[in-house]
Formats: C-alpha cells, sequence, structure tokens
C-alpha cells in the first residue's frame, strides 16, 4: 500500500537511479503523465509493468478508483514525462489524495530541470524561489515587477514561444542590467548555459531565436555578474 513518486530523466536517458529502475520493475502499476512518452524510458531499462495514465484531464472518479487500490494494497508508482513528478505537472492531484487517504508516500529523487539549471548556473543557490512557468497571458508583467528587489536566486520555466516576448517585459521590470540565465536543453545534446544581463541576452537571442526546453533564472539584486 505505497506510491512511490519517482523522478526519471529531463532528457539524458542515463539520469535515473538504479532503485528507480528496481522500484518501476517491481511495483503493480506505473502511472504515467503519457504512457507514449514514458514508453521510450521504460522500453530502454526492460521494464515490463503495465501502465496506465494519469494527467491534468483525468477525472476524479479515476483518482478515487487508484486510491481505492492503494488502499485495498497495490504498490503503484507515479512518474511524469520528465524529472520530478509534481514539479509544473499533474501529478500533485494524486499524491494529495494518497497523502488525504493515509497511504504511505514515497518519493525516489533524481533529476528535476529547477535543481539542474541552479546547479550549472553559477547563480548563487544556498536560498531560490522558484515560481514555476510563466503565465502565458495575464499577470507577466506584475510578476517580472515583484522581483525587482528580490534577494534570492528566482527561478521559472518558459516555453521558447514566448521567451522574446519574456526579455522584453524583464527588459522593461527590472532594467538592461539585471543578470539572467536562461539553462537550454538541460542533460541532452545541444546543452547551453546562457548567462549575461538581460540586455545582452536579449539582443543575442533576437539575432537567433532559441529552441528547446528552457529554463530562466534571474539573478538576486545585488548580484555582481560572472567577471
Ligand atoms: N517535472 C519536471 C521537472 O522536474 O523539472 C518539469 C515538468 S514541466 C511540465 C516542463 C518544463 O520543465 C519545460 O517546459 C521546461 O521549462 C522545463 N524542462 C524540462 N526538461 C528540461 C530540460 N531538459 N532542459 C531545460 N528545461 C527543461
Amino acid at each position: 500500500m505505497s506510491l512511490y513518486v519517482v523522478s526519471t530523466p529531463i532528457g539524458n536517458l542515463e539520469d535515473i537511479t538504479v532503485r528507480a529502475v528496481r522500484v518501476l520493475k517491481e511495483v503493480d502499476l506505473i502511472l504515467c503523465e503519457d504512457t507514449r512518452t514514458s514508453r521510450v524510458l521504460l522500453n530502454h531499462y526492460e521494464i515490463k509493468t503495465s501502465t496506465t495514465s494519469f494527467h491534468s484531464y483525468s477525472t476524479d472518479a479515476k483518482a478515487d478508483a487508484l486510491i481505492r487500490e492503494l488502499l485495498a494494497g497495490k504498490n503503484f508508482a507515479m512518474i511524469s514525462d520528465a524529472g520530478t513528478p509534481g514539479i509544473s505537472d499533474p501529478a500533485f492531484v494524486l499524491i494529495n489524495a494518497a497523502v488525504k487517504a493515509g497511504i504511505t508516500v514515497i518519493p525516489l529523487p533524481g533529476a528535476s530541470a529547477v535543481l539542474a539549471a541552479l546547479a550549472g548556473s553559477g547563480l548563487p543557490m544556498d536560498k531560490f524561489l522558484y515560481l514555476g512557468f510563466v503565465p502565458a497571458k495575464k499577470g507577466r508583467v506584475t510578476l517580472f515587477e515583484s522581483l525587482r528587489d528580490e534577494d534570492r536566486t528566482v527561478v521559472l520555466y518558459e516555453s521558447p514561444h514566448r521567451i522574446m516576448k519574456t526579455l522584453s517585459q524583464m527588459l522593461d521590470a527590472l532594467g538592461p542590467d539585471r543578470i539572467i540565465v536562461i539553462a537550454r536543453e538541460l542533460t541532452k545534446m545541444h546543452e547551453t548555459f546562457h548567462r549575461g544581463t538581460v540586455s545582452q541576452i536579449s539582443t543575442d537571442f533576437s539575432k537567433t531565436p532559441p529552441k528547446g526546453e528552457m529554463v530562466v533564472l534571474v539573478a538576486p539584486k545585488n548580484f555582481d555578474g560572472f567577471k
């Protein structure tokens, strides 16, 4: 009667723990954000456990049915498309329901884009503020303005389609000289850290618009740069 919350790679298939592979092989069922996405990983490690999907469109009835099976003594693992389940993906709903039902929740730590981005950024990370995805529409300017006096490194997820808009709004809200880092394609072949001022990175990206998954980090207000 346990729900294992299992971290999986964010790009590089080698970024999974020995324990995670064993647990994924041993549980009765793996709950996936998207079974087709997870199939690549499961095939790679010859994990033959049955899968079912649990995503943001899953009904309460599906969550209730899974909780009933857990209460009846089954062991399930939950994985998301990438990284640590629940970090800006739909896993939270089921984890919360499991805790409320008195089910043992066992986290298996591992890859997450937040921590990989911080670890390679060169920015202070003794304390940081993770704010999830930049809102797609409303609240963007207010969010960036609220970071003006922030003295912790701030970590945000952003889509490549909106990064130019984000940089332009950051330029207005934070000024041209605030240091930022954009961590792209972490753990993958084209992994790149772009480090500099909002103004420098805006200029670079306007010449070559960046592709791929990305994390945006905003340096603390008084951070004095990389020189
Ligand atoms: N649960 C995941 C985690 O632990 O990082 C995050 C899931 S969220 C739906 C997906 C977002 O995470 C992407 O849009 C991107 O901002 C970030 N991300 C995931 N993998 C990444 C990677 N390899 N490189 C850079 N950012 C990544």
